[in-house]
């Protein structure tokens, strides 16, 4: 949920870095195939700020070539990948984030390139720069194959959407009975919040199971802090908390609105029970 500069390594440029040293055979297959990738590119950015990479059904089915279609994939495999090939630095420099945060779940290291639509279905977009997307493994392996159906189904494109400036992720602190309190994290989207907008937030959200993720991660958190909220009355402890919460709120690389501690501290600093020893149970 966190949004990066566009790249500004155009598909040309990278497109003929990766088949430089492709042997003869390819090499004039992808030659010819070069002004078809520009033009997927330039497709793709129309649509992907326009919040509409659903409509590009017809780019799928391009080139018809089953020859032409592997010879794309392997160009990102092959020659884009590997540290030599002609594109690994080109590679290297568009896996490049701040604090390395992958931008799609905000909280694991990146370690590879999400094709925002997939190689295998869109194999013009296969080494296209607003196409690729630093990511960690996780997300990338969660999200796979899939292309989405209608608008709703958009997961976020961290160069196209930017949902920084409002919060949407909340934590919920749940008391039960004669059992360790709970902490769970949900999206609620802004009351100015487009619908389609909101909709595909929470898709994000689904898609990369960010509950999952977050809610351990939190509990891990509130066992770090409870040596801190010992040692502090209530009054202190949620002046602890709002001032933890302001310090990564203002942190737009490595914190902001929407990352997970933010939200927990949020939360924590208005929970009464956990103030006046909740805090204790975690
Ligand atoms: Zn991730």
């Amino acid at each position: 949920m966190r949004s990066l500069p566009v790249p500004s390594l155009s598909a040309r440029t990278l497109y003929r870095a990766c088949i430089s040293t492709a042997i003869r055979r390819h090499k004039r297959r992808l030659e010819a195939l070069e002004q078809a990738v520009v033009d997927a590119s330039d497709e793709f950015e129309a649509a992907a700020s326009a919040a509409a990479l659903h409509t590009l059904k017809e780019l799928a089915k391009k080139p018809v070539d089953e020859a032409d279609r592997t010879q794309l994939t392997n160009t990102y495999t092959d020659r884009l990948v590997p540290d030599r090939s002609p594109g690994g630095a080109f590679y290297n420099e568009l896996k490049k984030v701040p604090h390395k945060i992958c931008p799609l779940c905000g909280h694991r290291d990146v370690s590879t390139l999400d094709h925002q639509l997939p190689k295998m279905k869109y194999p013009l977009l296969a080494v296209v720069p607003i196409n690729l997307v630093p990511a960690c493994g996780i997300c990338n392996w969660l999200k796979g194959e899939h292309v989405p159906a209608t608008a709703s189904e958009q997961t976020l494109h961290p160069y196209y959407d930017d949902v920084a400036d409002q919060q949407w992720l909340f934590a919920r602190l749940k008391w039960i009975e004669n059992r360790p309190p709970e902490v769970s994290y949900h999206i609620r989207p802004p009351q100015s919040a487009d619908c389609v907008l909101a909709a595909r937030v929470i898709r994000h959200f689904q898609m990369f199971r960010l509950a999952e993720l977050y809610g351990p991660n939190a509990v891990r958190e509130m066992s770090n802090i409870r040596g801190i909220l010992r040692g502090i009355n209530a009054a202190g402890r949620r002046k602890y908390l709002l001032l933890a919460e302001h310090s990564i709120l203002i942190d737009k690389d490595a914190g902001g609105q929407n990352h997970w501690k933010r939200a927990l501290f949020q939360t924590l600093a208005g929970d009464a029970g956990y103030l006046e020893g909740g805090f204790d149970q975690f």
